[in-house]
């Protein structure tokens, strides 16, 4: 009897909310939840992110952007790819 009547409920407000926007709600819901998991993910993902962008390594060697010297390590200052020796500590 419990099933009987909550199942009636159910199928009531589904079919009223389907005029009103019950599946947009619903559909917000999911997306927001999604959402909130993959903001976290993301944001422990940023704490390392940073200190990856402001390196960068290339085996072949590349040229600096300020005195091209061509280096395997460069970091990044002021937009740019530095060698070593132009990196203002
Ligand atoms: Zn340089």
């Amino acid at each position: 009897m419990a099933e009987d009547t909550s199942l009636e409920d159910f199928l009531d407000g589904g079919d009223k909310s389907e005029d009103g926007g019950e599946n947009g709600t619903s559909a917000r819901d999911e997306t927001t939840e999604t959402e909130s998991e993959a903001s976290d993910a993301e944001a422990s993902t940023d704490g390392v992110d940073p200190a990856v962008t402001t390196y960068a390594w290339s085996p072949d060697g590349a040229a600096c952007a300020e005195c091209g010297e061509v280096v395997e390590r460069r970091w990044t200052q002021d937009g740019i790819l530095v060698c070593g020796a132009c990196k203002s500590w």
